[in-house]
């Protein structure tokens, strides 16, 4: 199967495909382990309902382990929608406003699919608020990608 994305000469194209296969496998990865906790912590809290264990396994050890899953699939599907994208021919743009995400971007961050201004506007769930007068209105780029780029916290996975 032939990589090609478009706006992107082939070794970028291939390049970036590769950082998410990468992504992928790991994510993979991770999932695998954080299920067999998840499976591990459900024996333990239950055993320990029957036979009122040392070191049982809480609930909220059960729960933490459950976000940590959640969050591992919704990275993979971003992943996976990604690669979809490639298949399509739509990565590499921001799927908000259609503008072009830069490539320094995408090298850090190869699933996001929305570009800067766009992933920091009023929906994004940081909570930090842009004053109405600093939104961008007229499409021009920003100029500091690597200090606000990072809305995707890689929890070391
Ligand atoms: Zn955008």
């Amino acid at each position: 199967m032939m990589t090609t994305i478009p706006r992107f000469a082939p070794t970028t194209a291939t390049e970036l495909v590769g950082l998410l296969w990468d992504r992928r496998t790991s994510i993979r990865r991770s999932l695998d382990a954080l299920r067999r906790e998840a499976a591990d912590a459900f024996s333990r809290r239950d055993l320990s309902d029957m036979f009122d264990q040392e070191d049982p396994a809480t609930d909220s050890d059960v729960a933490a382990i459950l976000l940590l899953i959640d969050r591992a699939e919704q990275r993979l599907r971003e992943v996976e929608q990604a690669l979809a994208r490639v298949d399509v021919g739509t990565y590499g743009y921001c799927t908000v406003c259609g503008r072009g995400i830069p490539l320094e971007r995408l090298r850090v961050l190869p699933d996001v699919s929305s570009c800067v201004a766009c992933s920091s506007g009023p929906s994004h769930p940081s909570g930090t608020r842009v004053p109405l007068d600093h939104r961008e209105t007229d499409g021009a780029d920003r100029r500091s990608p690597q200090m606000r780029g990072r809305s995707d916290p890689e929890d070391g996975l």
